[in-house]
């Protein structure tokens, strides 16, 4: 089975990112049921051609896939759990942000009650949906994945992992935790550049080619930690101690706060009062198990 833009979509939650989701649907002229816990957030949709359901059990009623968006994973059983015996025989996919376990708690949940489960990491901000650079990592039910990819491929480039439901959000959560430390980085960076009057946005510009150019590093940071041999480093751990120290005065020199660089300057010390300094960087990964 495909779908046609004939197919009917349910989209539960119209926060931020529902509200993309929705408006990309209605776009591509999909009939598009929209639901909210608080209402009044329609609208616009509604006059783009989308129908509001007052209640979830109405929102579900059309038949196509059903797609959560809610906040968090006791969000989708608060909105779902009252609804469980109506959804027997449907298609959930989920693209709430919910930890691996609840994920895969949820694709358990799903599965006692007759319904097919998709789970969804979204890899974008809601101005990106339908635009490309957007891409959304799915796991579970590869039945559900298949016959609404054409739907899903409306939102955002798709792709599958398997059956395991808790796998996408895995992926989701590695990549939001590289891209945090990048932020947190960031931040401390414009800290120590006001302090010689250089502005945020002007730190930002210069900033985002430099993170660019590191990060072309990356694969051959991995293909090192799978081989589980530091012992030919580009650059070694006492080497970067040396320069995580010198951040550190820098930054109490300037008077700003350390918390950024903390967690790594006390996992190269520990390294190196192990022994470890000659070998390479990328050896602090197995300080993480
Ligand atoms: P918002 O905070 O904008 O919206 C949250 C939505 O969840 C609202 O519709 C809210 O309803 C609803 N909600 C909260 N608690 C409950 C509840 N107990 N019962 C029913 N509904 C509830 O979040 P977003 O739309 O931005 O994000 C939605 C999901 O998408 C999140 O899991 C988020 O992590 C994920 N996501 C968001 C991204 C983003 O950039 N925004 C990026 C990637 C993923 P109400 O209006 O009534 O409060």
């Amino acid at each position: 089975m495909t779908e046609t833009s004939t197919t009917p979509v349910t989209i539960l939650g119209l926060g931020a990112m529902g509200r993309a989701l929705a408006s990309t649907f209605r776009a591509a002229g999909l009939p598009t049921t929209v639901w909210n816990r608080s209402p009044g957030k329609a609208a616009d949709l509604i006059a783009a051609g989308a129908t509001s359901a007052p209640t979830v059990e109405q929102a579900i009623g059309p038949g196509g896939p059903i797609i959560a968006v809610l906040l968090d994973h006791a969000s989708v059983h608060a909105t779902l759990d009252p609804v469980a015996d109506q959804m027997t025989g449907r298609q959930l996919i989920n693209l709430t942000s919910t930890a691996p376990a609840e994920s895969r708690e949820l694709a358990a949940w799903a599965a006692a009650h007759g319904i097919d489960y998709l789970d969804g990491g979204i890899m974008a901000v809601p101005s990106m949906i339908g635009a490309p650079g957007a891409a959304i990592l799915y796991s579970g039910s590869r039945q559900v994945f298949e016959t609404r990819r054409g739907i899903l491929e409306l939102l955002a480039a798709a792709e599958y992992f398997g059956d395991d439901a808790g796998f996408a959000s895995t992926y989701d959560f590695a990549l939001l935790a590289t891209m945090y430390a990048m932020f947190g980085g960031f931040l401390h960076g414009a800290a120590l550049m006001r302090s010689v009057g250089v502005s945020a946005a002007e730190f930002g510009q210069r900033a985002a080619a430099w993170v660019t150019a590191m990060t072309q590093s990356l694969p051959h940071q991995g293909r090192v930690i799978d081989t589980g041999d530091y012992t030919d480093p580009v650059q070694s751990i006492a080497f970067h101690k040396s320069a995580i120290d010198a951040i550190n005065r820098a930054s109490h020199d300037a008077g700003i706060a350390s918390d950024f660089v903390a967690p790594l300057r006390t996992l190269l010390d520990r390294q190196v009062a192990d022994g470890h300094g000659a070998l390479g960087f990328e050896r602090t990964f197995e300080e993480l198990h």
